[in-house]
């Protein structure tokens, strides 16, 4: 779409952090620094040139040391493309090109050196010979390596300088070390042409509340520097330079939002009770330690779901047990949960962590992840495993072992768990004997001998995003069966019952911790299923604390018998939407009818 056309319907995107920002847009390269102009006096001249002359020597020390450090072996005969990059810095033409540029335009260091490299660089470009056109990365490298210099030298990086108040950070996508470079005090929100839900960018603007929208395409190739940007973090809308009147219908949106918010703020804080006096346990999901302060302003006694994938991502190599201890225990001593409930890790399907080897297969889905992944990798498992427990004698935590599909799996994985604490104990590092130990149940078959793992288990969490995932045969990443992926199908609804009363036969706890445990407009189905936890995104707690209060618990229960006998998923649906029309006709009044 072209910019005249957004102005007026906006991009779409996958609006994965909530509400509005309005705002001058910042581009930002991945992995690269931003060079931004700066004009200077003819008093600072001197000073921007000294600054250039000093990041020439930092780099020419550097590139040394790095020479002094490769092995003594083949990767020595490549240390030549070194030489070429310190020998490029030291050339006399191109040193007194920048300096010449400083003086004669009279801008900073940075702004001088990019003039430089651009010219340079189309001239490479140009060259016929491959090899010598190759070489315009090498000056690439130096060039970024230069910057870097400078930039650590200047304090916390050169972002949003030229931009007055907060920014809109626009990127391709972001990794943690372009977020470590950023002011997060100055941005007001992220856009990115890639991401999901769980990408890097969509996980911090989250914890942070910051509004984000990502997924958008080519929204890097659309946007200058400078230009005002809207974006609406719940549509997944961005507009480019928008009208005075859009603006205004925006910013009257943003203020009703900042309402709201204070409003569930208040809500937050209220039992989630019904008006009968059945009382519902409300956890948070969370994925990154930023989160928890949220976690406790929304609301949550504890931590349903923590999913610990995260801590693999932003890492470059594998986390140590002592890694993960750190972590845990800044859960486990966290005095506003009343628990926390750590996921193994369960990479594979939708999620990945380039350090961990996983085989390439037609069907990720359904192959070699999660628990499976964690049976195979031993030494991967236990550095988290012995991580949880180090940590489990600083405060209440549980260890919830995901995707499992039967119970060899879950005698394996608990039998690996008893093996790290028999190591602890022999090392004589304290933890928690009695951990609770729980299972995902989000594989059909896992479902069907819910009534055989309860002996052996203290809890189950049942994870409806794979389980109706599986259970329908719908890929939950694949947009042309999204229409299929239906919570209110019976037999999703009689998988969730069984499940309940197989936990309750056997005196377990059972949670719900899928997207569906935080849409309002299930609450009264879960409540009428009598789980004993709902685990969600923190942000929806005050809306679904509101909901219960708002409903008796025998209603619930009746409604619950209905939908089950209902063999229309859609029925239920209209049914259900009807009914909370009725009850709440201020939350659930137009935009909720169909
Ligand atoms: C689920 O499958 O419902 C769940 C909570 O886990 P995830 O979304 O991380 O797979
Ligand atoms: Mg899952």
């Amino acid at each position: 779409m072209n910019q005249e056309a957004s102005e007026k319907k906006g991009l779409h995107g996958l609006g994965v952090s909530s509400g509005i920002a309005i705002g001058k847009a910042y581009l930002v390269e991945r992995g690269r620094i931003h060079v931004e102009k700066h004009a200077v006096k003819d008093e600072q001249v001197e000073r921007e040139i000294s600054r250039f002359r000093h990041a020439i020597k930092n780099a020419h020390a550097q590139l040394s040391a790095i020479k002094e450090t490769i092995p003594d072996d083949d990767v020595r005969r490549h240390a030549f493309i070194i030489d070429a990059h310190i020998l490029m810095i030291q050339d006399e033409f191109f040193l007194k090109e920048v300096i010449e540029t400083i003086k004669s335009k009279k801008v900073n260091a940075e702004w001088a050196l990019d003039i430089v490299v651009t010219k340079f660089m189309s001239s490479f470009e140009k060259v016929a010979d491959p090899y010598l056109r190759e070489r315009g990365h090498d000056l690439d490298y130096i060039h970024q390596r230069l910057l870097r210099i400078m930039t650590e030298r200047t304090g916390s990086g050169i972002y949003h300088k030229s931009i007055k108040g907060k920014a809109i950070i626009v990127a391709h996508d972001l990794s943690p070390a372009d977020t470590i470079q950023i002011n997060l005090e100055k941005t007001s929100g992220f856009v990115t042409d890639v991401g999901g839900r769980t990408s890097h960018t969509s996980i911090v603007a989250r914890a942070l509340e910051i509004p984000a929208v990502v997924g958008l395409g080519n929204i890097t190739g659309i946007v200058s520097d400078g230009d005002t940007l809207i974006i609406d973090g719940d549509s997944g809308t961005v507009i480019i330079n928008p009208t005075k009147e859009v603006q205004k219908e925006y910013l009257a949106k943003h203020a009703q939002l900042t309402a709201q918010r204070r409003e569930f703020l208040r809500l937050g804080k209220l039992r989630a009770e019904t008006q009968d006096g059945f009382k519902m346990r409300i956890g948070a999901n969370v994925e990154l330690l930023a989160e928890l302060d949220i976690v406790e302003r929304y609301g949550a006694e504890g931590v349903g779901l923590y999913r610990t994938e995260y801590i693999y991502l932003s890492s470059k190599t594998l986390p140590t047990e002592m890694d993960h201890y750190h972590i845990y225990r800044k859960l486990a001593e966290n005095k506003a949960l009343k628990y926390t409930t750590i996921r193994t890790l369960d990479i594979g399907g939708d999620k990945f962590v380039s350090e961990v080897e996983v085989p390439k297969e037609i069907n990720p889905a359904m192959g070699l992840r999660a628990i499976r992944l964690c049976i195979k990798e031993m030494d991967l498992f236990k550095a988290q495993l012995r991580g949880i427990l180090r940590a489990s004698v600083y405060g209440p935590l549980k260890i919830l072992f995901p995707m499992v599909s039967g119970m060899e799996e879950v005698k394996k994985a608990k039998a690996i768990l008893r093996e790290c604490m028999d190591e602890l104990k022999n090392e004589h590092v304290p933890f928690d004997e009695e951990i609770r130990v729980g299972i995902m149940v989000e594989v059909p078959s896992t479902c069907m001998i819910t009534d055989l793992l309860a002996d052996e288990v203290d809890f189950f969490s049942i994870g409806t995003n794979d389980l109706i995932q599986y259970t329908l045969a719908i890929d939950r990443v694949n947009e042309y069966v999204s229409y299929l992926y239906e919570p209110l199908h019976p037999a999703v609804l009689r998988m969730i019952k069984k499940t309940v009363d197989d936990a309750h036969a056997h005196r377990i706890d059972v949670a719900i911790c899928g997207e569906m445990a935080g849409e309002p407009l299930y609450v009264p189905i879960l409540l009428g299923l009598e789980l004993d936890e709902m685990s969600m995104n923190a942000y929806a707690i005050p809306r679904v604390k509101k909901i219960i209060r708002g409903l008796r618990h025998a209603y619930c229960k009746d409604l619950v018998k209905q939908l089950l006998a209902n063999d229309s998923p859609k029925e239920s649906e209209r049914l259900v939407r009807q009914e909370m029309a009725r009850l709440f006709p201020d939350d659930f009044g137009s935009a909720y009818q169909e």
